[in-house]
């Protein structure tokens, strides 16, 4: 049994003011595994405080000192690969390809930003005036339990490059993860303070931090729900404000799609971390033309994706996080059937061979209409909605007759063709056939998708305030 019962204030582990504890468990198995002791609006105030003493002197740090103390941080995670690899397995349930990208990309986000602080141009000159780029204060980061690894790496990386100290508060339910990163982080030997951390519930922690007036900027990465709540807080005390939230994504199957590789390129997509991805591409637009071969296609496919615990190495869709998760989840595909929507494959209840655990079936609607819920709503599990178009221009207004724009997908042979229907989409970001991450290009969303974007130079943008002096 795991049993978490400090936090990490001021360069040390000590115990919360709060009191309240949360249980923790495996979700392959529904045991309970430990308990975390949550912090409290008290030791918001400390984290806060231990956070604004260390800024000035951080704030003076060159680029090159910070970049020292990014691939210090690197150094450590990396270090602890095994043991973030195990704490994911267990807390969260990930398939060992997903806990193994996981690890490697939070390492890989310090040395990305430790590149982008050294070439970023702080100081600029812009006619008669020295334009300065100037950290912002103490930010906050609000992330969520669907990859905490990567999301407390980039924040807390993009913070120490921008010159600015950070209080991140995690998902409750992330808290033996976070244990893992804070002692990775702790043995890094920044300054003390530059790092602050404190489990808690959202609307405690986290809304004591989107209205602290001494924090200057929240970085937030969840729900599109949660996001208002905190942006409305965060108006009060005007803090600069990222927001990373939900996601519908279209997948385009253009006529000249070569379907033997679109079609697991789209399931990888789709249902890219167990489906909890906010970049998963869930609406699967299809010309009509070709629909039944994509659906021959996806129904063979799809079935043979292997659902197991993260101790399968088989394994490629793993439980969801909680029991409201997976009920959520039932929940929408409930709703699916009775909007009329048709099961390719998949549906309610739990694969076979898997009487406990999380574990829902990979599901494939069709005969789905851009209007039902199903479609316009992020499931966050593995459910497609196949919607067919009759040309290509439908399926361009289709995918973007959604209040999302985060990520989207166009499957298609010829490149230049696709990169002009990929100029017609309303979002951040649109991966044609696969394309590899782009560590350095921006990230996030159009519409309600989220305010602002992440890593790289853009990322950096949004942590830093220009100041321009005119002689
Ligand atoms: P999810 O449902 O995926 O957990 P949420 O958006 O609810 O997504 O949660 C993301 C993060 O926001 C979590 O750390 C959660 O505790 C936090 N959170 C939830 N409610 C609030 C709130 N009212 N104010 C600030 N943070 C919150």
């Amino acid at each position: 049994m795991h049993t978490i019962d400090t936090i990490y204030i001021g360069g040390a582990f000590a115990t919360p003011q709060g009191r309240d504890r949360a249980p923790l468990f495996n979700p392959a198995t529904e045991q309970p595994i430990g308990e975390v002791r949550l912090g409290d609006a008290d030791d918001v105030d400390l984290a806060v405080a231990a956070a604004k003493r260390a800024f000035p002197a951080m704030a003076r740090t060159t680029p090159a000192e910070r970049a020292v103390m990014l691939r210090r941080l690197r150094t450590e995670v990396a270090a602890r690969a095994s043991d973030m690899i195990a704490a994911m397995a267990e807390e969260y349930g990930a398939p060992s390809g997903f806990t193994g990208f996981s690890v490697q990309h939070a390492a890989a986000l310090f040395e990305d930003m430790a590149k982008t602080a050294e070439t970023y141009e702080f100081h600029r000159k812009i006619g008669r005036a020295d334009v300065s780029m100037e950290p912002l204060g103490v930010v906050a980061a609000i992330i969520p339990w669907n990859s905490t690894l990567g999301f407390i790496a980039s924040k807390v990386a993009t913070a120490i490059a921008a010159g600015s100290t950070i209080v991140v508060k995690p998902s409750e339910m992330s808290a033996i993860q976070t244990q893992v990163m804070a002692e990775a982080m702790h043995a890094a030997g920044l300054p003390k303070g530059v790092i602050n951390i404190v489990n808690g519930y959202g609307p405690v922690v986290g809304a004591a931090l989107s209205t602290h007036p001494d924090v200057a900027k929240i970085s937030f990465t969840g729900s599109t729900m949660t996001g208002r709540a905190i942006l409305t807080a965060a108006a009060e005390t005007f803090k600069r404000v990222t927001l990373e939230l939900g996601g519908k994504g279209p997948q385009l199957f253009l006529d000249d799609a070569d379907l033997t590789t679109a079609i697991p390129i789209a399931a990888a997509s789709g249902f890219v971390n167990s489906g909890q991805a906010c970049i998963a591409g869930t609406r699967l637009l299809v010309p009509q033309s070709r629909l039944d071969d994509v659906l021959l296609g996806l129904k063979t496919h799809v079935e043979m994706l292997k659902v197991g615990p993260a101790t399968d190495p088989a394994a490629q869709i793993g439980p969801m996080v909680s029991q409201k998760q997976w009920e959520r989840v039932q929940s929408y595909i409930r709703l699916g059937v009775e909007e009329g929507a048709v099961l390719l494959t998949g549906g309610q209840g739990r694969p076979e061979g898997l009487a406990r655990g999380w574990f829902v079936r990979p599901t494939v609607f069709t005969q789905v209409t851009n209007q039902m819920r199903i479609a316009r709503e992020e499931i966050f599990g593995p459910v497609f909605c196949v919607i067919p178009s009759r040309t290509e221009t439908e399926a361009i207004s289709i995918a973007n007759d959604t209040s999302y724009g985060l990520q989207s997908y166009v499957h298609g042979r010829d490149i230049d063709h696709a990169k002009r229907v990929a100029g017609q989409l309303q979002a951040g970001r649109v991966v044609i056939n696969a394309a590899p991450h782009e560590p350095l290009a921006p990230f996030g969303g159009f519409k309600h998708s989220g305010i602002g974007r992440e890593y790289g130079a853009f990322g950096l943008d949004a942590f830093l305030e220009p100041r321009a002096v005119l002689s």
